[in-house]
């Protein structure tokens, strides 16, 4: 998709700290960490919002990518959150689903 910043990255065109990668999905930094473990899991398919999935076996395995690179990385164990934000009241700001993974602090909860 043109002027999508996430399938620039997919495509190589906009560099990316990436930590895993397969024919479906990727996974990176995000560029502005939340939390000192911040990435983003992304189908390759460019899907713009949650409403807009279908797959329910590409929205399984974002989850499971985000807490096998949790594992490796070694803060699953105390915890992690994952989310993926939806349209204007759920602040996502790049239509192109992904999923947040945050760890490696203590979090709060409710979000703002
Ligand atoms: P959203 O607000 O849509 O749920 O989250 C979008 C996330 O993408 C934000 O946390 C933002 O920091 C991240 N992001 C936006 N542009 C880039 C980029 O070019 N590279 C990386 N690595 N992350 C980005
Ligand atoms: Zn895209």
């Amino acid at each position: 998709m043109e002027n999508c910043i996430f399938c620039s990255i997919i495509e190589g065109k906009i560099p990316a700290e990436k930590l895993y990668e397969d024919d479906k999905v990727l996974a990176f930094n995000d560029v502005n960490s939340q939390a000192p473990e911040h990435f983003l899991v992304i189908p390759k398919e460019h899907i713009a919002t949650p409403n807009d999935a279908n797959d329910e076996a590409l929205l399984g395995r974002l989850s499971m990518v985000a807490s096998s690179i949790a594992k490796e990385r070694g803060f699953s164990e105390k915890g992690y959150r994952l989310v993926m934000n939806c349209n204007s009241d759920g602040c996502q700001s790049v239509f192109h689903i992904h999923l947040h993974c945050l760890g490696g602090r203590q979090l709060s909860w409710p979000p703002g």
